[in-house]
């Protein structure tokens, strides 16, 4: 992730720590992974061995990592920053 935004050198760690909160909503992401894969492998392959939802789940979490790190901090800046985006702030 970019420290700053390229367009209007918004520094996105708007105090130090910030995005540790991110890991919270990250943690949560992993959370709906688990339950969701979970359950469509009992409806879906009907009820398989455990190590078959071990390895299911892990490996989709893994996969899915790049996705939930970068949204969870998507998510922290949009909620908690205090920034709001404005579209006329560079122009001129
Ligand atoms: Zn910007």
């Amino acid at each position: 992730m970019y420290e700053d935004c390229a367009v209007c050198g918004l520094h996105y760690e708007v105090e130090v720590g910030f995005f540790w909160g991110a890991m919270y909503i990250s943690y949560a992401f992993s959370v709906a992974i688990v339950l969701t894969v979970g359950v469509l492998l009992y409806y879906l392959a009907n009820d398989p061995d455990m190590w078959v939802y071990l390895v299911t789940v892990a490996a989709t979490v893994v996969v899915l990592t790049p996705l939930s790190f970068r949204y969870a901090r998507i998510l922290m800046l949009h909620f908690f920053s205090g920034v709001r985006y404005n579209p006329n702030a560079i122009k001129g």
